[in-house]
Parts: structure tokens; sequence; C-alpha cells
């Protein structure tokens, strides 16, 4: 990151995304703000942190603030005299706008925050906490499969899946667990409601646990009974187009690549006006890392990168299919992390 910023001509950092600043610094709560310069961090938060802040970050410069940082950071940077710092662009206004009337011998350059780059490649320690996390996940899916009968609704099985995470070690949920069936499963990400399963009915899960701040993120589309034609025919295109897409999967490969070996074998048969949003993100501190395997991504695959590989198929008023594993990029190709069951038919 100290590289990163040196080429941008800034003395110092300020980063207020509370996942780049745990992924900095270690601090896992939910308020705080760092200012890096070349040699020092500095974390600045309220008194309810203290004692956390002492365990999780030993190296860091402690400084307690009131509720609103901007005045003491301000000083600080005054006291330092930089001359530029930089500012992640997501910023809040009212903080930018603060911040920059506070520090007048200072100028303010708002950027991308050269850590959201950094943290698409994972080191050891990232990955153990997904493939944990994608454990919890490929578990709750067999434990579904158990419970699943036409007469269960939507939000019982994600009430099933959550539940099941949880008491299976998981911090939480990744997300708002999505369970979508008949023609709800068109919306690539609709709520759970109280529409019951039923037979012959796609039905989209979507899901995922966090463990150590990390996330897992799977879909499989399940339907009771037997799938008609059409079904199994959608159903079929998306799994392939899947697999053609993880195969190519290897460093040097551009996000963009990857995307369009799926998006042409939808295409080639004949539901490319049905397959809208990117093939896959980044996954870790955040659900969703970077569109790295999106439409013109010219995003380089690189050994320790995590990415979903979720295409789909959603056609209104008939249903959708959806399939979605995570995928870690290895120095020769590829690994899947997760390894529920791909079968359409499930009773
Ligand atoms: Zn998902
Ligand atoms: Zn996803």
């Amino acid at each position: 990151m100290r590289e990163t910023l040196s080429s941008a001509n800034v003395d110092a950092f300020v980063v207020t995304d509370i996942l780049n600043v745990r992924y900095i610094s270690g601090f896992t709560g939910s308020t705080a703000t760092l200012l890096v310069d070349s040699n020092s961090i500095k974390i600045l938060t309220d008194s309810r942190y203290m004692e956390q802040l002492a365990q999780e970050c030993p190296s860091a410069t402690i400084i307690q603030v009131q509720r609103n940082w901007t005045k003491r950071a301000a000083e600080l940077i005054t006291d330092a005299k930089y001359l530029r710092v930089g500012l992640e662009y997501s910023i809040p206004y009212r903080d930018w706008e603060s911040l920059n009337l506070l520090s007048v011998e200072t100028e303010l350059v708002p950027m991308e925050s050269p850590i959201n780059q950094l943290r698409w490649k994972k080191d050891d320690v990232e990955i153990l906490a997904i493939r944990h996390a994608a454990r919890i996940t490929d578990m709750a899916f067999k434990h579904v499969l158990t419970v699943l009968r036409p007469d269960i609704t939507e939000r019982d099985v994600a009430v099933e899946i959550e539940c099941f995470m949880r008491r299976s070690g998981a911090e939480s949920e990744a997300f708002d667990t999505i369970v979508a069936a008949g023609p709800r499963s068109a919306m690539p990400h609709a709520r759970s409601t109280n529409r019951r399963i039923g037979t012959g009915s796609l039905a989209v899960m979507d899901f995922g646990a966090r463990h150590d701040g990390y996330h897992a993120d799977i879909t499989r589309t399940v339907l009771i009974g037997t799938p008609s034609e059409e079904q199994q025919r959608v159903y079929n295109t998306v799994l392939n187009a899947q697999r053609t897409a993880m195969e190519a999967i290897r460093p040097g490969v551009s996000g963009g690549a990857i995307d369009s070996l799926a998006r042409e074998y939808i295409e080639k048969s004949g539901y490319g006006a049905y397959f809208g949003h990117g093939l896959g993100h980044g996954l870790g501190l955040d659900v969703h890392d970077g569109a790295i395997l999106a439409k013109d991504s010219r995003i380089i695959l690189e050994a320790g990168m995590v990415v979903t590989v979720e295409p789909g198929i959603y056609i209104p008023g008939w249903g959708g299919v959806r399939i979605e594993d995570d995928v870690l990029v290895t120095e020769n190709g590829y690994e899947i992390l997760t390894h529920s069951d791909k079968s359409l038919a499930v009773r």
C-alpha cells in the first residue's frame, strides 16, 4: 500500500472503509479510521474500543476521539505538515467536507483506495478462513436437502439454512439468504416469502456462511419432482456454462475472458437475453470483493484470488436457474472450494 501511495505522491492516506481498516490493521470493531504514512499507522476510534484495540492492533498508535474523528485527524495532518493526503473515494461526504475545511495547509486527494485491489489476492490465513466458511455452507446445503418438501415455505428454508450455519460455527450468514421458487426464481435477488416450494417448480437458493470475517457464497437450484424438458435444458445450459468458465481459470487470464466463455455458451444455446449480471465476483472480507469476472473486466487473475462463478438464466414469468461455486485461483489453474451436489431433481 505504501508503494502505491508514494507513486501517487501522497504523504499519508486516510482509510475510512471499515473493511479496509480491518484488512490493514486487524481491528474487527465497527468504527475506526486509519491515518497511515510512510512509517506509522494511527488508529482513531472512540472509548468503546480501547481495550479491544490494545489486543488486536498492538503496533498501531491508538488515538481516542469523540463521535467525530475529523477534528483530531485534521490536527494530526496539520502537525505532521503533510503536503498531500489521500482519501478513499467512499469517504462519507460530511467527513470529507469537515476534513477539507479543517486541513487548510494540506491538499486532500480523493482516490481509488489501493487497499481494494490488495484485498483481491488472499494469503494462506485468508484462504483458510474462506475454506472454513465454504465447508459450513456445503454442510448447510446437505442439511436443507433433508428438510425440503413441497409444503415448506421459502422463508422456512432460509431459516433452516441460517440456523444450521450458526449452529455449525458460522459467525453469521454472509448475506440475507435468498430462497425463491416458481416464477420468483427469475428474480436474481429475490427476498424469501411465505410461498411454498411446491412440486415441479425451480427453487433458487443463494446463501453463505461467514467465518473470521471471510465469506462463502453458493447458489443451488433444485426442483422437487420431475423437471420438464425445458427446465432440464435451461439447467444443463447453466451448468455447462459454469463448467466451461471454471475450467479456463488460471493465472494470467483476464476476468473478462472468463466471463465471455460462459456468456457465449449461454448465447449460443439461445438464452443470451436472459443472463444479465456478471459471471462472478471476488470473495473475501466482503461478499462482493471486486467485480473480477465481469463483462469487459480487465482484471488479470492471479494465484490467491478467490472468485465466485455464477452464471444464470432468468426467464420472466417462467423461472430462473443459477449455479454458483467459489473458486480459488492456484499457481496451475483453479480449485473449487464448494462441493455441494448439483442435481436438479431432489426428490
Ligand atoms: Zn450468491
Ligand atoms: Zn455471488
